[in-house]
């Protein structure tokens, strides 16, 4: 028979997981229909603030008529007739009126006043002509050389605003240049909506403040600063009341203190298997109606739990970062809106298409983040995401597609609506689709410092040739061996595309430094150790990487403890080793080296570029090329533990 699993690890049933819309239809159905409140704040406090009451001008804007430029204040019917060839002599008034000057000798028939931009036009005058329009004349005289329009350079009072006008109305965000004709009407004190407080709490053992140590098994706790800034974004303000421990007093005290001195409470995590229904009990128990939506059909997302208490939104958002993200932005941040008296967030949208297959799960509204690339034909959304778990994809994406519950894949090629996450779309100068690796991070840092912007996409040799084939990068860093001859990146892969050789980096076996099965051992005989050892642990790589054959080539066909064990980068095999989860594996010397781990070589891979000879010409290659000629590159490549190729 078996045992029943300890309560932590049984996964408490949503209630009924929801369709996204009946979801957002439950969640406001419960809430209260608008703005929270209307408070005074001071006009330099009112940035991003959104008005509550429509702004009637209280007086003229300019109080007076007004010069608009420096010149002289005329009377246009003087002037009539005249022009560049016959200049009109006016005699000039004894005073000079500048800004905050009063005029008091009024303007006779032919006399003038010189006047600055700004000054209050005197009796008698109609117009201003430009000093640029004139010449000293006589003594006391000064010659016009044109003839002015009645009104000509004059802004009339209230001619901007005019008293008892509307000038700005309710529901308006408050961004500087309304700030700047409420200043105008000398308005001091603005009416806005009340920003709605809005408490966030993190929950896990495992959080860590960002700032602190990790210890074993933490992590850091990436929710609590993102929903903080996406609340800010929307209207709110945040107050954090820290990382929680998945403990029921610790979590009931911080959740009773948040809701009584906030309008909402967002929590993050404990939604998963695992924590138990901890975070759902004390939420339901806070106010009616409780618990209005547990689980929906969106991925990621689908555990996001809502709740209005005595009229205030509670949310138990998922806890991985890209989770909370998604449901907070399309399932809670409107809810927050409408409280803040904000208007609906309008997304920039483009259309694009999909240069890949992209799989969907059926039933479930999916989310896919993408980054855009132009193509030959048009602007293409490539997939970002690294899983719900990942935090990288919010950085390198543009924006993202949502894919319907009803299919359960876009074919490659599909036309998409993206919504992005900025207005504007900007295509990087560079692009580059392939393998990853540290030394070209280094020389994309300075093509930022040549004025070029550049995306890194890392989704493997293959990957990145497929996608110079179809034209949507410039470069693909392949290390591609052909396990029959150990060549890299040869011709029969490269085809019509430019092959430039980039570096070489040592691949050899990792292991934790004073570990006798390796220490002072040959690559061959450290393999025999180890095979001989049945308490040692290796760390594989994935199938079709460079480093897996290698892997396979010294193991000639044994099958050790670990070997299933298949992570997809050479980090992750660092890693395991440090930690004590695998004694041994494969990776490149850097890597090893960088978690102080013990190297020994067994063979140099190549890493080289693979160019798109149609783009060699765009400046941003151009610029990339020259900067990996400098010698100070092949000295910082050598610094971080690679070989350029010999150019
Ligand atoms: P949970 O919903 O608490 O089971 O969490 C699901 C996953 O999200 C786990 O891997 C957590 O470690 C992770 N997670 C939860 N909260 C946070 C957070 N504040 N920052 C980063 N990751 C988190
Ligand atoms: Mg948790």
């Amino acid at each position: 028979m078996n045992e029943p699993l300890p309560s932590a690890f049984r996964q408490d049933q949503f209630l009924s997981v929801l369709s996204r819309e009946e979801a957002l239809r439950r969640f406001a159905a419960a809430l209260p229909m608008g703005p929270l409140g209307v408070e005074t704040v001071l006009l330099m406090q009112a940035l991003g603030r959104v008005l509550a009451a429509d702004v009637v001008a209280p007086v003229d804007v300019p109080p007076f008529d007004r010069s608009g430029v420096d010149g002289f204040a005329v009377r246009s019917a003087d002037l009539a007739g005249g022009g560049e060839g016959s200049p009109i002599p006016l005699r000039l008034n004894p005073e000079v009126i500048a800004c905050g000057t009063m005029p008091v000798v009024a303007v006779a028939p032919g006399t003038a006043t010189p006047i600055a931009t700004g000054g209050p036009l005197p009796r008698g005058a109609d117009s201003v002509v430009m000093i640029e329009h004139t010449d000293p004349g006589e003594a006391g005289e000064i010659r016009i050389r044109r003839a002015p329009a009645p009104g000509q350079f004059v802004s009339f009072a209230g001619s901007d605003m005019a008293r008892g006008e509307t000038v700005l109305r309710r529901a308006t965000v408050l961004g500087s240049r309304e700030l700047a004709m409420l200043a105008a009407c000398g308005i001091a004190d603005v009416i806005v909506y009340r920003k709605p407080r809005v408490a966030v709490i993190s929950t896990g053992d495992e959080l860590v403040a960002p700032g602190g140590t990790l210890g074993p098994a933490q992590i850091f706790d990436a929710n609590g600063p993102v929903i903080a800034a996406a609340l800010a974004e929307n209207g709110c303000e945040p107050v954090f009341f820290g990382a929680v421990p998945d403990d029921e007093a610790a979590l009931s005290d911080v959740l009773t203190r948040a809701y009584t001195q906030c309008d909402a409470v967002i929590l993050s995590g404990g939604t998963s298997k695992g924590a138990g229904d901890l975070t759902y009990r004390l939420v339901g128990r806070l106010g009616r109606p409780g618990i209005v939506v547990h689980g929906v059909a969106l991925k990621p997302g689908k555990p996001l739990c809502l709740a209005v208490c005595n009229d205030k939104p509670v949310v138990v958002l998922p806890g991985f970062p890209t989770s909370a993200m998604f449901t907070f932005h399309d399932m809670v941040a409107p809810a927050l809106r409408r409280l803040a008296g904000l208007p609906e967030r309008d997304e920039a949208r483009l259309t694009a298409t999909v240069p890949v297959r992209v799989p969907s799960e059926l039933g479930r509204t999916e989310f896919v983040m993408v980054a855009l690339v132009e193509g030959d034909d048009g602007i293409r959304a490539y997939p970002t995401g690294k899983g719900s778990g990942a935090v990288t994809a919010f950085t390198q994406a543009d924006g993202f597609i949502r894919i319907e519950a009803l299919a359960d894949h876009l074919p490659a090629g599909t036309q998409v609506e993206v919504a992005l996450f900025s207005p504007h779309v900007r295509t990087p100068d560079l692009v580059v689709i392939g393998s990853h690796c540290t030394g070209l991070d280094h020389l994309v840092g300075h093509l930022a410092e040549r004025g070029f912007s550049a995306r890194l996409m890392a989704v493997g040799s293959l990957g990145g040739l497929a996608a110079a084939r179809r034209g949507e990068c410039d470069l693909a860093p392949v290390h591609l061996m052909d396990p029959a001859t150990g060549a890299y990146n040869g011709p029969e892969l490269l085809g019509a595309l430019e092959r430039i050789p980039g570096w070489r980096r040592m691949q050899g076996i990792v292991h934790r430094p004073g570990d006798p099965r390796f220490e002072g051992r040959s690559a061959t005989e450290a393999v025999a150790a180890t095979l001989a050892d049945s308490t040692c642990v290796m760390v594989n790589r994935n199938a079709g990487s460079g480093t897996r054959i290698l892997a396979d080539r010294l193991l000639g066909g044994a099958r050790p403890e670990g070997y299933f064990n298949q992570p997809k980068s050479h980090s992750a095999v660092a890693a395991a080793i440090a930690q004590g989860r695998a004694d041994w594996g494969l990776a490149i010397e850097p890597v090893a080296r960088a978690l102080g781990l013990a190297f020994i070589s067994v063979a140099e891979e190549h890493y080289d570029f693979a160019l798109v000879p149609a783009r060699r010409t765009r400046p941003a290659v151009q610029a990339f090329l020259e900067i990996f000629r400098l010698p100070e590159t092949g000295e910082a490549l050598r610094a971080l533990g690679f070989t350029p190729a010999a150019t």
